[in-house]
């Protein structure tokens, strides 16, 4: 039997460069070794967006459309939507019945996400979100969790939570580990913080020609470069970070030119931006052939919700038997 992968996204917009670097890439090398299970995670949106579900509705096709034209196979993998399994809620429960508020206090991303989104007392679903999403990964009984760099630590909470309910109830559940991309923070256009959906400095999958070239074009650069011919600082530059993950075989000469102050940003980016495309070229012809059939994508997302949904009456039925909640 194959191992499982589960993975996914949270539903707060299309999908950008991060992702793919940071886990779509593997999801798509991976599916057909794996028996893989993608979720659509819109309960976990609402951990930031409760004030505008509506928006979750906006954007669940748009994701799934995302996963197809990356090169997500729905006849290998399954893709489903999070809320339409309450076994995972069920499940989300009895973690939380023996997980520490202080725990996830301390978890790194939790607290650098809370800080970044403001938050001076934490909703109680957004900091137990790490719970919910070992409900996630565990239901479906996943060895591998292919994810960016941010989600380590709620890896490791996921299999703290495993080994401590296999040593109070009974050894039902599996300990997964994180697959890490090959890049595993992908630094967003404004060159400080992650590429990230709600930061606004993201280039997204579904990106023409003509937006990727003006967003490159307009991203931000060294700051000591005012001449073209002054010497670089590459390691500070996001444009030297996608030309590492998207144009390697180039990238160790733009580095040296760069500090030698041989080659101007605008070509730099011009070069750049070519590889990009060249990446969501493919991506953009398998998008089209799902893009104006609603018909389909919604095929797929009910057919991998119910496919899931028995995968997920199974694992609850073995967690209330070792629970002994199996009453009658
Ligand atoms: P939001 O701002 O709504 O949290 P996000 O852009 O951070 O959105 P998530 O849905 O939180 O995206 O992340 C989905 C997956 O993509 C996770 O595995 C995450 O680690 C990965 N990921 C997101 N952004 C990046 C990035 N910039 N570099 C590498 N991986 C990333
Ligand atoms: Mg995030």
């Amino acid at each position: 039997m194959k191992e499982r992968i589960l993975t996914g996204d949270r539903i707060t917009g299309k999908l950008h460069l991060g992702h793919y670097v940071g886990s779509l890439q593997n999801r798509v090398s991976l599916q057909n070794e794996y028996e893989t299970y993608l979720i659509l995670a819109d309960v976990q949106a609402l951990t930031t967006h409760f004030e505008h579900p509506e928006s979750i509705k906006q954007n669940l096709r748009q994701v799934a459309l995302d996963y197809l034209a990356a090169g997500i196979d729905p006849d290998q993998a399954t893709i489903f939507v999070q809320s339409l399994i309450p076994e995972i809620a069920e499940l989300t429960t009895y973690f939380s019945m023996f997980v520490t508020v202080n725990s996830l206090r301390h978890n790194p991303t939790i607290k650098a996400e809370a800080k970044e989104r403001g938050f001076s007392d934490m909703y109680y679903g957004f900091l137990g979100y790490p719970v919910s999403q070992t409900a996630d990964i565990t239901f479906c009984k996943a060895t591998l969790v292919p994810v960016g760099e941010d989600q380590l630590p709620h890896i490791e909470q996921t299999r703290k939570i495993v080994r401590r309910f296999n040593q109070l109830y009974k050894p039902v559940l599996l300990e997964p580990k994180a697959l890490v991309g090959e890049v595993p923070r992908l630094v967003g256009l404004d060159g400080s913080q992650k590429m990230s959906k709600s930061l606004g400095n993201a280039i997204y999958l579904d990106s023409t020609r003509e937006e990727v070239q003006e967003k490159i074009q307009k991203a931000t650069t060294d700051p000591a470069r005012i001449h073209r011919t002054d010497p670089g600082h590459p390691e500070i530059c996001p444009i030297y970070a996608y030309h590492q993950a998207f144009r390697k075989e180039g990238s160790a000469e733009i580095q040296e030119s760069c500090r030698k102050g041989q080659i101007g940003c605008r070509e730099c980016k011009g070069k750049i931006a070519q590889s990009i495309n060249d990446l969501l070229e493919p991506m953009r012809d398998r998008r089209s052939k799902y893009q104006h059939d609603r018909k389909k994508i919604d095929e797929i997302l009910m057919a991998g919700t119910e496919k899931v949904r028995q995968v997920a009456k199974e694992t609850m039925q073995e967690v209330r038997d070792a629970m002994s909640m199996d009453y009658f």
